[in-house]
């Protein structure tokens, strides 16, 4: 028994080592587009695969030819997979809490495609700026198919902040939250019965150590938002307080922070990453159609753009998708088939799915009550509410564009970030987001090869994973796209994707549309 059992045994280990000896993946032949800090190169050459990694890059062949499998990639393009890294994965893009608790299936099925969606259009790794479900996200990490997720831990909030006033936290839910005692605001005073000490910086940056967190999030918005602030703001001195321990551990600090105030003081507290757009130009509301960038903030937006060592995103699908919300047909795009599993696509085309164009609208009475001023200045001469919502996001996109030129044009460090969903809008897929995000800086005038930094190389270094991500370099991940177009010529070429490769895994592209699963 023992002897057959190890004559078994033994015939096993053989076939073992003949696999060993044949595991590798050669890619022959392709146009090779990678970044790096001297640029972008682009050149015909072989990339060999080993297990999950890049072993070889060269222009000649490799010698050694037993190869499970080879792929002729002659007049292809071999790419990085694309990096987001600015997603929401817990948030459900098109479902708000009503829909959730009723069509709990739907929400299923929409949580089982999600892995695939992002693959199928490309993006390999994505970088959640808050877990604040970090089941779900675990969840997503369990799936054998799927993009590498990585995440900021839990979003840092002073108490009071903008995100508790706005979701309308009673005070228990304040307090018992993982906030930030914000010491140097004298408006704030804490209960007896809250500890002080576990509030710290030193405390939140280890709890987002804890939650295995690669960076840390906070938000600040004031006045120019429109909204009459009733928040309290994070003061320049905690921030500095929170950026020094987050780099104790390499942490880079994202400051969510879209008006010329948040952006000058996330200049003068040295935040590494911006997370969108300065869109928010003025409070005043006789700015509001003003369409030109006064000196002031092309001043700031050049001191950002001169630090090489701030990453910007400039996340237009934040506004370009409340855009398609309330404007275009957004439903009918047939890219949506590959993201949104069927019955829950058809489930956004009826009545029940509409509520996001409706709760664009409900802002208008929150805004004639709270900031009358404001909301007179957008509703001006219009007769209805859709034409004063349109006016004012063709505004805000203009601004987008107008700021993502001007930072192109001054070489600022730009990186890719969706922030997918967005208010659950079903405007904002996850995937395909991307690609209209990089169709939306296209448009704005942004060049072909930043769009191209930024989605790979840019994104992976802002984020310290430069040594497994963002190039096709030997030792790095082998997560990477072979395209039948070329991206530096065409921005469409990131949608005509042949294979995606995850962790040196070959995926034919239709198997990960949502019409397949
Ligand atoms: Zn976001």
């Amino acid at each position: 028994m023992t002897r057959l059992l190890l004559i078994a045994l033994s015939l096993l280990w053989i076939q073992l080592q003949a696999q060993n000896d044949s595991q590798n993946l050669l890619i022959k032949n392709i146009t090779i587009i990678s970044a790096n800090t001297n640029g972008i190169t682009s050149q015909v050459g072989n990339v060999t695969i080993a297990d999950e990694n890049i072993i070889y890059v060269s222009k000649e062949e490799p010698k050694k030819s037993d190869y499970y499998q080879v792929i002729d990639g002659k007049g292809k393009y071999l790419i990085p997979g694309l990096i987001d890294s600015h997603v929401h994965l817990a948030n459900t893009a098109g479902f708000n809490g009503t829909l959730k608790n009723k069509y709990p299936d739907l929400v299923q099925l929409y949580f089982d495609q999600l892995p695939r969606s992002y693959l199928y259009f490309g993006f390999t790794t994505l970088i959640d700026v808050n877990n604040y479900d970090p089941k779900l996200i675990n969840r997503l990490l369990d799936t054998e198919i799927r993009p590498d997720i990585y995440t900021c831990g839990e979003q840092v909030a002073v108490m009071d902040d903008f995100s508790m006033e706005m979701e309308g936290y009673s005070p228990q839910e304040r307090y018992d939250s993982n906030f930030l005692n914000d010491i140097y605001n004298s408006k704030i005073s804490l209960p007896d019965t809250i500890p002080p000490e576990e509030h710290t910086p030193q405390k939140i940056i280890k709890k987002i150590r804890e939650q295995s967190g690669i960076c840390v999030k906070l938000v600040y918005e004031d006045e120019a938002s429109g909204l009459a602030v009733t928040w309290a703001k994070p003061t320049t001195h905690i921030l500095r307080d929170l950026i020094a321990e987050a780099q104790e551990f390499q942490l880079p600090l994202i400051l969510h922070a879209p008006s010329l105030e948040g952006h000058q003081i996330g200049l003068e507290t040295g935040v590494q990453i911006f997370a969108h757009g300065l869109w928010n130009w003025s409070a005043d509301p006789k700015d509001f159609r003003n369409r030109d960038l006064s000196e002031i903030h092309k001043n700031v937006l050049l001191q950002i753009a001169k630090k090489e060592q701030i990453a910007y995103q400039l996340t237009f699908r934040t506004i370009t998708g409340e855009q398609d919300l309330i404007c275009s047909d957004f439903l009918k795009d047939k890219n949506l088939e590959h993201v949104y599993p069927k019955s829950y696509l058809d489930l956004l085309k009826t009545e029940e799915g509409l509520w996001g164009k409706n709760k664009i609208f409900g802002r208008s009475e929150f805004l004639k009550e709270t900031n009358p001023e404001f909301y007179d200045a957008l509703r001006d001469n219009h007769t209805s509410d859709q034409e004063m919502w349109e006016e004012a996001m063709e505004i805000y996109r203009h601004r987008l564009n107008t700021v993502g030129r001007f930072l192109a044009e001054n070489n600022a460090y730009l990186i890719l970030g969706t922030d997918t969903p967005a208010m659950n809008m079903y405007t904002n897929p996850p995937g395909y987001n991307g690609i209209i995000e990089m169709r939306n800086w296209y448009e704005a005038g942004i060049p072909l090869e930043l769009i191209f930094a930024a989605a790979t190389f840019n994104n992976a270094i802002a984020f310290n994973l430069q040594n497994l991500y963002g190039s096709v370099e030997k030792d790095k991940i082998a997560n990477l796209l072979i395209l039948n177009s070329n991206p530096l010529l065409n921005v469409e070429a990131y949608n005509d994707i042949d294979l995606v490769i995850i962790r040196g895994d070959i995926i034919e592209r239709n198997q990960l549309s949502a019409l397949e699963n």
